[in-house]
């Protein structure tokens, strides 16, 4: 249903992007005051893209409910809310953010000049998102590059059609000043062809480590700078040091973000490492807490569906093969409705080792795989050989030395502790990852600073000419003396 845009049309998108960066630029420097009137500029745009997504807030929410089936509470609480605060916020610190710092440095060559650094808009931007949050992460780096001045190309998540559609048109709503955001729709053909012709001064890309190598070697052809926000596996600790008054607690949280949007979070709690002193309480616990979080099954509102038929059995597969005891909801699907549907149904596996099929890739699903260990630093041993640089670390233990000690060892692109997932909605803290999660970052003026080039300004005045006469030749015994 999602009309691909054609491959030569792609090309006139990109340099009508580039074209309309330019000409802003132009516009600008015939402005008496062009700071000024940029920041107007930016902060009406991002009011217009404010209102574009409040107008169609229930048409996205319909569109990703469409989409796969999300639950208009996950769609509401972490897609448009979350969104149109962070527009909000942009407009708000917008003015700080795009003042000139003064920087003063007092050794000779200097010490009569003025330093100052400004934050200039990088150009022509282009954004990649991935489906599972489909609004969100599409349309929050593209108001971060609004924030910074670009020009930006959108691709949406072709696995979401129906939200890329509502997106598109959102767009076009707003009434953005013609040529500063385009819209390419399409697959991998289409992106491909984007990262192809080398014209783009950013690229920010959200999806997988695997698409993610892809993309930033396409981009090195051209020298063109890239942010990748990626996956992996994610641990989650529950040490020996942890009050076990506490397990449910922590069981119920780390459910929320394990089986939230069935699993397909970045940031999910990709497995659970137990000391073996808490572990047969935690499994005990599995249990009565899944039962709580899922009284009962109703197909049409309570869980939101893997996305397509390839991840639900390449799910299913890895769950029919383990040799892991599995825990599920008491109430849950006939395998029938449940392989039409496409929904997995929350599960816990517990028993098995580091070898298991659930513990080799990304899970990106509603399983939550529980390792048992003894020895905290042949476990971290572990991960650093085989899960190395996470997105994100998730600690519940009541020990500081402890907690130092793990965070110390373990490197990640974020952590939590007693809670998980949350992170990713604190304003102004900086998300992304390290290593194999991906590199740069953003969120509230992080956003901004991503989509942005710091530029030093020195202005040396003229009179002082005589405090520098040391660097010009010729050089003499008289220079070499002093
Ligand atoms: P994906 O990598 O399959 O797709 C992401 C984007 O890349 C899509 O727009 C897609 O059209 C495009 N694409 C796919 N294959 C391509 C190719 N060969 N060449 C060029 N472009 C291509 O990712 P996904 O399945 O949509 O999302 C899931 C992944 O994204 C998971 O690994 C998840 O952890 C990660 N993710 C990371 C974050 C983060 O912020 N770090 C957030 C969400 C998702």
């Amino acid at each position: 249903i999602l009309p691909y845009t054609p491959l030569p049309e792609i090309d006139q998108k990109v340099q009508a992007s580039r074209d309309f960066f330019f000409d802003k630029q132009l516009k600008l420097s015939h402005e008496s005051d062009p700071r000024k009137k940029d920041l107007q500029s930016r902060q009406f745009q991002l009011k217009k893209l404010y209102y574009a997504v409040k107008d169609h807030e229930d048409e996205l929410i319909d569109a990703m409910y469409q989409d796969f089936h999300r639950t208009k509470l996950e769609s509401v609480f972490s897609e448009t809310t979350k969104l149109m605060n962070d527009i909000l916020h942009l407009i708000e610190i917008l003015p700080k953010m795009m003042k000139p710092r003064k920087i003063s440095d007092y050794s000779p060559p200097f010490m009569f000049g003025k330093t100052v650094v400004e934050k200039i808009s990088r150009g022509s931007v282009l954004i990649i998102a991935p489906y599972n949050f489909p609004v969100l992460l599409a349309l929050a780096p593209l108001a971060a590059a609004l924030a910074a001045g670009n020009s930006i190309v959108l691709k949406p998540s072709e696995l979401t059609p129906h939200t890329a559609i509502v997106m598109e048109k959102l767009l076009a709503a707003a009434g953005f000043t013609s040529g500063l955001i385009q819209v390419v729709q399409g697959a991998k053909d289409e992106t491909s062809k984007l990262l192809d012709c080398g014209k783009f001064d950013l690229i920010f890309y959200t999806g997988s480590p695997h698409v993610g190598s892809i993309v930033a070697e396409k981009a090195a052809k051209s020298l063109t700078p890239c942010v990748l926000e990626l996956g992996g596996k994610s641990p989650t600790f529950i040490t020996e040091n942890f009050n076990s008054n506490n397990i449910k607690t922590a069981l119920k949280r780390i459910f929320f973000g394990a089986f939230g949007n069935s699993g397909q979070i970045c940031v999910s709690p990709d497995y659970l490492l137990v000391h073996k002193s808490m572990y047969p309480k935690v499994i005990e616990e599995c249990k009565l807490v899944l039962d709580e979080f899922f009284p009962t099954f109703d197909k049409e509102t309570d869980l939101t569906r893997m996305i397509h038929k390839r991840a639900y059995k390449n799910t299913m597969e890895k769950l029919n093969t383990t040799k892991g005891s599995k825990i599920s909801p008491s109430k849950t699907l006939t395998s029938l409705d449940a392989d039409d549907l496409c929904i997995v149904p929350p599960t816990v596996i517990y028993n098995i080792d580091w070898n298991d099929p659930l513990m080799k890739q990304e899970n990106f699903a509603p399983v939550l795989p529980i390792i048992e260990y003894d020895s905290l630093d042949e476990t971290i041993d572990e991960i650093i050989k085989e899960h190395d640089t996470p997105l994100v670390q998730y600690i519940f233990s009541d020990s500081q030395s402890e907690i130092n000690h793990i965070l110390t060892r373990l490197r990640s692109g974020g952590c939590v502790i007693g809670d998980t997932v949350v992170h990713v909605a604190i304003t102004d803290a900086p998300f992304g990852g390290i290593g194999n999660s991906g590199y740069g970052n953003y969120g509230g003026l992080h956003g901004f600073n991503t989509f942005s080039h710091e530029r030093t300004i020195f202005k040396q005045p003229y009179w002082n000419d005589f405090t520098l006469f040391m660097r010009y030749p010729p050089t003499n015994a008289q220079k070499e003396k002093l």
